[in-house]
């Protein structure tokens, strides 16, 4: 038996997953902030889900967390929507409920759920992957050679922190006119906190996407990208508008235009995809961050 935990700000997700990847149950529970909140929070979210599946022990944990996390160590640092400045959650998980646990970046785990559980088809999970997590940030999950990519220290797909200047606000990163800015959660209800989920989206929101898809296709060139998170979710008509926004910029022969994004285009609804993929994270092998020591 496998668990997969979403940690957000919020609330905190799981699911118990078969060896046959069935669902077999699933929980969620508010997310109490700072270190040891957290760390209740999981275990809370644990046992809810071994009670809800007795008899068989969980073998193996996948924990998602927003951050930035060393796969290998388990290491979080700089969450600050919980509250965590440093947390070595993979050992006091593994020590509170004797599982192995594998630790990594929310929109790391998100990627793997898309990749199996949106994209899958009879032709098996693609090799090379993205998604698109539009929640209240903007980041990318890359896949390629069938493998989660990190990069040295993390960054690898925070695109959306790109200062593409659509807009001059200043981001939660310090920066101003980052893609996020214009391209997320935050930048919508901004201007419209009681948005309609029939309200059409604004051009500065997909033109940065537009941008975001190019660059995302550009660096990696994957078989298929999927667009997820919060703001998918609650907006009808989501996939429509960016084809349709792709289509009106790309009316010029350019090279830009012979990407062809819309042909690997697709939506993900489900809110459980981050839980999903976290069940997921215990079968990939860690691909460690150079993060120096200290
Ligand atoms: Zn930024």
């Amino acid at each position: 038996m496998r668990i997969g935990i979403d940690v957000g700000g919020t609330s905190t997700r799981g699911v118990v997953i078969s060896e046959g990847d069935a669902i077999v149950a699933e929980a969620e529970r508010r997310t109490a902030l700072g270190s040891s909140g957290v760390l209740q929070s999981i275990t809370d979210v644990v046992m809810v889900l071994s009670e809800a599946s007795p008899g068989i022990p969980p073998a193996e944990i996948g924990i998602g967390v927003p951050g930035l996390v060393d796969p290998a160590s388990g290491v979080v640092r700089h969450a600050a929507n919980l509250g965590i400045a440093r947390l070595p959650l993979q050992r006091l998980v593994a020590d509170a409920t004797g599982a192995r646990v594998v630790v990594d970046n929310d929109v790391s785990a998100a990627t793997l759920g898309a990749m199996q559980y949106v994209h899958s088809d009879n032709r098996g999970a693609p090799q090379s992957f993205a998604y698109i997590n539009i929640g209240t940030g903007l980041g990318v999950g890359l896949v390629t050679n069938g493998r989660l990519v990190h990069g040295r220290h993390g960054h690898a797909g925070e695109l959306g922190h790109f200062p593409l200047g659509l807009t001059d606000r200043e981001c939660g990163c310090g920066q101003r006119g980052c893609i996020e800015t214009s391209t997320s959660g935050s930048a919508l209800s901004r201007f419209n906190p009681d948005r309609d989920r029939d309200a059409p989206l604004p051009d500065d929101f997909l033109k940065g996407l537009v941008a975001l898809l190019r660059m995302t296709t550009l660096a990696t060139d994957p078989s298929s990208i999927v667009l997820g998170g919060g703001v998918v979710s609650n907006c009808s008509g989501f996939l429509e508008q960016v084809v349709r926004a792709l289509a009106e910029d790309d009316d010029s022969d350019t090279f830009l235009s012979h990407l062809q994004i819309a042909d690997r285009l697709g939506v993900a609804r489900a809110t459980n995809l981050g839980a999903l993929g976290a069940a997921l994270l215990p079968r990939m092998v860690a691909d460690p961050m150079e993060v120096p020591v200290g």
